[in-house]
């Protein structure tokens, strides 16, 4: 009974409680002051069954009555319109004022989740990972490529500089292009080298752009999957396998049991299938992955994604240096 969807859903039922509430509030003000306006509404509410009446007991009358009601309900209707202008006030002032005009804030259109509804739950989920608070200060426009060093390092033909410049130029051709690119991300690397800072940004970038991204990492995604597995949560089952990119942070930290491999393997792959997009990032190297996964999910992984190697000194101790 407490998953976030039925959280969400008596949020509605408070969102529309409160509407009808302030409508019955406006309503009454309205009616002390422009009695008419009653007199109005009490003859629209009580017109249609006393001409309905009518038209039963004298049936060779009927289409006769019918449009009498019709003409009588419009001409209220003008009355009303233009008594409510004369006073300043709108033309839907006096009806109930819904946040989500599509679905009247009850979530759903015609048995299938309205927009507003998928929305809160993307935005429950971004809760969870705290998400919201970082893209406020984690985006394209503040990644600093003079934190990466530009002498050679190691055995890497390019110094860590020149190989960001890469990375984050592609990253940003990869928001640009978003619904024409066919391959999915990959970032692999120690940590502190800027894998979660560049997903960040590609996620707050597609998110201003109207897409829907949902960021997690793989431990939780494990553990919202089974529960969806056991009734719970389905909701959020749907919104990974739908929204359009999914970014799973921090792949290799999941406990290290089937289950999980086998829900990995499922992600990917039914993904992959549906042509929708994924970013993975992880700290391990490409050796460790290939020892870690099952050659099904490898295989999908080298053939689908663009593999990035994140290399370097750590950037998060010079951050602390500068400061
Ligand atoms: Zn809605």
């Amino acid at each position: 009974m407490n998953s976030p969807l039925n959280k969400i859903l008596t949020e509605y039922q408070k969102k529309r409680d409160t509407a009808f509430k302030d409508y019955l509030l406006r309503r009454e003000q309205v009616y002390k002051k422009i009695p008419r306006i009653r007199e109005i509404d009490e003859e629209i509410s009580s017109i249609g069954i006393e001409k309905i009446n009518e038209a039963f007991r004298l049936p060779e009358k009927c289409d006769l009555i019918l449009d009498e009601l019709k003409k009588r309900l419009e001409s209220l209707k003008k009355e009303k319109y233009t008594i409510m202008k004369t006073h300043g006030l709108p033309q839907d002032y006096l009806t109930v004022q819904y946040e989500c005009k599509d679905c009247q804030d009850t979530g759903y259109v015609n048995g299938t989740m309205c927009h507003c509804l998928k929305q809160a739950l993307i935005e429950n989920l971004y809760d969870l990972s705290h998400l919201r608070n970082i893209l406020q200060y984690e985006n394209f426009e503040n990644f600093d490529l003079s934190l990466y060093s530009d002498l050679p390092f190691g055995d890497y033909p390019k110094s860590p500089r020149k190989n960001m410049e890469n990375i984050y130029l592609d990253c940003i051709r990869f928001v640009n292009n978003f619904s024409n690119v066919k391959e999915s991300l990959f970032f692999y690397g120690n940590s502190g080298l800027g894998k979660t800072f560049l997903s960040h940004c590609i996620a707050k970038d597609l998110i201003e752009r109207g897409y829907t991204v949902i960021y997690q990492t793989v431990p939780n995604l494990v553990e919202m999957l089974r529960k969806a597995a056991f009734g719970e949560a389905s909701e959020e089952a749907e919104l990974i396998n739908g929204c359009d990119l999914l970014i799973m942070d921090d792949l290799g930290t999941e406990p290290a049991t089937a289950y999980s491999e086998q829900v990995i393997f499922n992600i990917i792959n039914s993904r992959l299938l549906s042509e929708k997009k994924m970013l993975i990032s992880t700290n391990f190297n490409l050796e460790e992955v290939v020892n870690t996964y099952p050659e099904r999910i490898c295989s999908r992984i080298f053939g689908n994604f663009r593999l990035y190697a994140f290399y370097g000194e750590d950037i998060r101790l010079k951050k602390v240096k500068v400061i």
